[in-house]
């Protein structure tokens, strides 16, 4: 078992064994009270005590006539520990924001069945290049990801759309700067949009392909049979279609108005419909994304050929499949996209060193019981590699335990608390990457002079006659001539892969059993406080599965805890 102990260089050593069985310090100091109180002390001693007392109450008296009244330090009282299952980007918002906002760092004890600090954030290198397997970029909308890659000094990589600073490699720090999200006004965000739809046009004129407004420097549209013209045609009609973009602004406008009317720090939202109520966001989950489009105005055309595959490459559901507020979020993928140029696993491991957090890496948690006397939790858990789990379980009592991983795919048993949660269907993505020297025109029934747009989309649904792929992107430029491509797909593509590309050297693929929960409208969500003092993060998925919901969600749950440890 790896056991990743973040703590001060000085206690760094005594972090070299997973969590041992709990000795936990409340529990410890009832004792030694307990032994005082019971034991007969000698006389002479007492004396002497008492002695020793008045003469330090002498002292005192004589001090404090000469000078101004010292303060007396408050008693410390025993820090809790807090138990967080899950080492991804909930679990490290967590941990880190409860070090930073509510005092209590060196807390947490972090338990994950991976190898790897990230969970769904996970990357690997090719040629030098960093290539996200999993959660890949984020938007500008995205507040909190913005501050904590400035707060942790985290270089980050401009993947679309614009920005002066961001091209240099980090957020830029004045309002001057154009690409801060957290200080552009909504205009701007929708301006920026418009910018790169007139650029993403511009594009496709230049390389002027004329195979139906498809090129090799832009997106192209697949529908299994032939290519939708979607750069000279559809973009155009989505910058005049202003049902489209006053969509998008009202969404951005609440998004923001959710941001600044919460005060998570203070006052967390205790269900997904309080979170929801802050900038009226409940009309975005509670109704399916079509009917939300048609009620807007949204010509069907740019529904069907635009909104719709960007929505299923996001999300990979369609418009009647998914709640309207997944089509927007997609459509905020748009305007433009960072990561963190070392990879984004590394803000989890970095948000987990500034917590002080304990890390257990390969460690799975099996159960969690509530103790009804002492009100605190045993958390059973065994390493991942154990030939014995049931012979080499080891515990750990904690006073809050936080779970930060989808319910439905944690298999942990609950003792002595009974949950109601309602399970719910999720994702399956298979993401292939692929290093050929191009992709096949031939597999798209074109001529070998024909340039494959850098990122082939779909439109049609996922189950049926579907084409094997959601997604086929060009990511970066690899070592000799070859390029690097990612899929993904809803199963395995490997036996495509020959015709789909050309000189294949080599390819790698990364299943996650589960991507993320389907995004379906409603009102009714999973609860945030599963019972009291066991909280739940993941809930918050059902609104959108995103880097920044989990540290909204993180954020809170922090809060959350430090309220009821107060
Ligand atoms: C292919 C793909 C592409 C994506 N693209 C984007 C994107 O471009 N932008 C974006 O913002 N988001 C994207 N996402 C979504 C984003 O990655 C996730 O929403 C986010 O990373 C979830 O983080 P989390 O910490 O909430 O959960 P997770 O990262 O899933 O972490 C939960 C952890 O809990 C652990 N765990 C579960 N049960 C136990 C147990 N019993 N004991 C111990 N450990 C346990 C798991 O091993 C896991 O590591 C993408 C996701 C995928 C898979």
């Amino acid at each position: 078992m790896t056991v990743w102990c973040y703590s001060e260089p000085q206690s760094r050593s005594a972090c070299t064994r997973a969590p041992s069985p709990a000795t936990p310090a409340r529990h410890h100091q009832m004792t030694m009270k307990k032994q005082t109180s019971t034991m007969p002390m000698p006389v002479p001693t007492l004396a002497l005590l008492l002695l020793l007392l008045l003469l330090l109450l002498a002292v005192q008296i004589a001090n404090a006539a000469q000078s101004p009244p010292l303060l007396t330090p408050t008693a410390t009282a025993t820090p809790p520990r807090i138990a967080i299952v899950g080492a991804g980007i909930g679990g490290g918002a967590t941990a880190y924001y409860l070090a930073t906002k509510h005092g209590l760092a060196n807390t947490t004890v972090v338990f994950d069945s991976r190898d790897y600090i990230g969970g769904r954030l996970k990357h690997t290198i090719i040629d030098n290049q960093v290539i996200e397997l999993g959660g890949d970029a984020y938007a500008s909308p995205n507040i909190y990801m913005e501050e904590l890659v400035k707060e942790l000094n985290l270089p980050i990589s401009l993947r679309r759309g614009s920005g002066g600073a961001a091209a240099a490699g980090r957020h830029s720090e004045s309002l001057d700067e154009n690409d801060n999200g957290v200080s552009t006004p909504i205009d701007n965000l929708v301006a920026k949009l418009k910018v790169r739809l007139i650029e993403l046009q511009a594009r496709a004129q230049k390389a002027g392909s004329g195979v139906q407004g498809v090129s090799g420097d832009n997106i192209g549209i697949w529908t299994g049979t032939g290519w939708i013209p979607l750069t000279l045609t559809l973009l155009d009609h989505l910058l005049s279609d202003t049902g489209t973009l006053e969509s998008l602004a009202g969404f951005l406008i609440r998004l923001r108005e959710n941001y600044v009317l919460r005060d998570d720090l203070t006052t967390p939202f205790k269900t997904v419909d309080a979170f929801l109520r802050f900038g009226d966001l409940e009309m975005y989950t509670n109704t399916t994304a079509d009917t939300f489009f048609d009620g807007h105005g949204v010509a069907k055309a740019t529904q069907q050929d635009l909104i719709n595959p960007v929505l299923r490459v996001i999300y990979d559901q369609s418009l009647d499949e998914s709640h309207a507020f997944g089509a927007l979020v997609s459509l905020t993928s748009l305007i433009d996209a960072y990561s963190i140029a070392t990879g984004n696993s590394k803000l989890v491991e970095a948000l987990f060193a500034a917590a002080g957090s304990q890390v257990s890496l390969q460690s799975r948690v099996v159960s969690i019981a509530y103790h009804r006397d002492t009100k605190n939790w045993n958390l059973t858990y065994v390493s991942t590699a154990s030939q014995d789990p049931e012979a080499d379980q080891q515990h750990i009592i904690v006073d809050r335990v936080v779970i930060a991983s989808p319910l439905e795919y944690t298999s942990i048993l609950f003792i002595n608390t009974s949950l109601s949660v309602t399970p719910r269907q999720f994702v399956h993505w298979y993401v292939t990457i692929i290093v050929a020297k191009s992709v096949n025109p031939a597999y798209f029934n074109e001529q070998p002079s024909f340039v494959v747009p850098e990122a082939v989309l779909t439109t049609q649904p996922k189950s049926g006659n579907a084409t094997v792929f959601n997604v086929v992107q060009y990511i970066a430029d690899a070592d000799n001539g070859y390029h690097i491509y990612k899929i993904f797909s809803n199963d395995w593509v490997n036996s495509t892969l020959p015709e789909l590309f050309v000189d294949i050297r080599e390819y790698d693929v990364q299943v996650w059993p589960y991507t993320f929960p389907e995004l379906v409208a409603t009102t009714k969500f999973q609860p945030i406080e599963l019972s009291p003092d066991l909280f739940y993060l993941n809930t918050m998925e059902s609104i959108a599965s995103a880097m920044e919901v989990s540290v909204i969600a993180g954020r809170n749950v922090a809060a959350l805890v430090a309220k009821s440890v107060a």
